[in-house]
């Protein structure tokens, strides 16, 4: 047999997300699939960042983070998440919330470990699954409302569960996990002595007057969590790739040698400019939110108006939808349609499940992006009909 990729390789395809960006590039079409803003950092971030280049931040930095961006970050997980957190023993500077989850799995899991995952979930926890050996039990929150409910969770778990991924707010479908719902992860997670994984980058992205509960914040909990977050939705710094993970102490060393020997360190001069970004003050949260509620709304109309059944989200900034009412069939054909010919872009809803028939009437929109650009996208959309006919 002729030799090639690993196993390991193929057993993912690529990011169907990624992909649609290129797709959308390729036809100019208004790229909703993949979540980044389009805009920029705040200004005094952005001159925080040149001037730390200028100042000669530019060689390799303590691999596990910038001592005074832990502190920062070590700060912000104490008030804002209240997770007690200390910037020596429990916090590693990754490349991006990605490498932090994949870092966190590999340092925490053996093949055929079980981990619990919610479903539909965020693509990159497939391959990061398989990557690290993994075994799935998925758990799917149903429709209408996406709630966690505690009898299917109560089967996924067993004395072999060593984690379970968590993702609030939640991506793709724009849950805010209540108390309550955490609350029972928390009660299972110590029942079977298993760890949270959980993944809290859209934290400050939050509609209708809801509050981020970090589940290491739960009594019992903060021995038995990673958190894990970053810098690009926050403060619209998608490329700069600095995230964090916020561990135990007897789980911070071995996240931090997968973390070393995946990327060494975050950039350096981009970790001098994320501390002035957690010096922002308070208003400039609420600005942000400010701003995506109103592209929050004006999608959600847009969208409805397209005869999309729409998921209205609590938190981050995507739109799940249904597409039965528009007559498509498969979330690929509409997908690329609406890329080819309206000149939108979206993500094929089964990329967020394990079995693509599952999401084959979804389809993800983000509302990253100023309320202009909806706008824009609104006018093209108003040019898509419904298509029995073409599906
Ligand atoms: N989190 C974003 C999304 O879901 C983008 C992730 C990425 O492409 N790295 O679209």
């Amino acid at each position: 047999m002729e030799k090639g990729p690993s196993q390991r390789a193929e057993g993912f395809t690529e990011s169907v997300i990624r992909e649609m960006t290129r797709l959308c590039q390729a036809y100019s079409a208004i790229n909703l699939a993949q979540g980044f803003p389009d805009f920029d950092p705040p200004d005094r971030v952005k001159s925080a960042a040149s001037r730390a280049i200028r100042q000669g931040y530019n060689q390799y930095s303590t691999t596990h983070g910038v001592p005074r961006l832990r502190q920062a970050i070590a700060h912000k997980m104490s008030t804002y998440n209240h997770v007690p957190c200390n910037a020596d023993d429990n916090v590693t500077v990754t490349c991006g919330t990605t490498e932090g989850m994949i870092a966190s799995l590999l340092a925490l899991l053996d093949p055929a470990e079980e981990v619990v995952i919610f479903e539909p979930f965020y693509e990159n926890y497939g391959p990061d699954s398989i990557l690290s050996g993994a075994k799935c039990k998925y758990v799917p929150l149903e429709e209408p409302g996406f709630k966690i409910e505690e009898e299917k969770l109560k089967e996924a778990f067993s004395r072999k569960t060593k984690a379970v991924i968590i993702n609030t707010p939640h991506n793709p479908t724009g849950r805010v996990f209540t108390r309550h719902e955490l609350e029972l992860i928390r009660d299972l997670c110590t029942d079977y002595d298993a760890f949270a994984i959980t993944d809290e980058i859209y934290e400050h992205i939050l509609y209708d007057d809801r509050k981020h509960i970090s589940i290491a914040s739960l009594d019992g909990m903060d021995n038995r969590t990673i958190t894990i977050s970053g810098f690009s939705k926050t403060y619209s710094a998608t490329g700069w790739r600095v995230g964090y993970v916020i561990a135990p102490k007897k789980l911070t060393l071995a996240v931090r040698k997968v973390h070393d020997f995946l990327t060494v360190c975050a950039p350096t001069p981009l970790q001098e400019a994320c501390i002035t970004a957690l010096k922002l003050p308070l208003s400039y949260y609420r600005d942000l939110r400010t701003l995506y509620d109103k592209s929050r709304k004006l999608l959600l109309q847009t969208l409805e108006n397209a005869s999309f059944i729409c998921t209205v989200p609590e938190g981050a900034y995507y739109v799940w939808t249904d597409i039965t009412r528009t007559g498509f069939k498969d979330d690929r054909k509409i997908a690329e349609h609406l890329i080819k010919k309206i000149g939108v872009g979206a993500v094929p809803g089964s990329s967020f499940y394990h079995l693509p028939s599952k999401g084959r009437l979804k389809l993800r929109f983000s509302f990253s992006k100023m309320p202009h650009t909806i706008e824009m996208a609104a006018s093209r959309l108003s040019k898509f009909k419904r298509a029995n006919q073409r599906s």
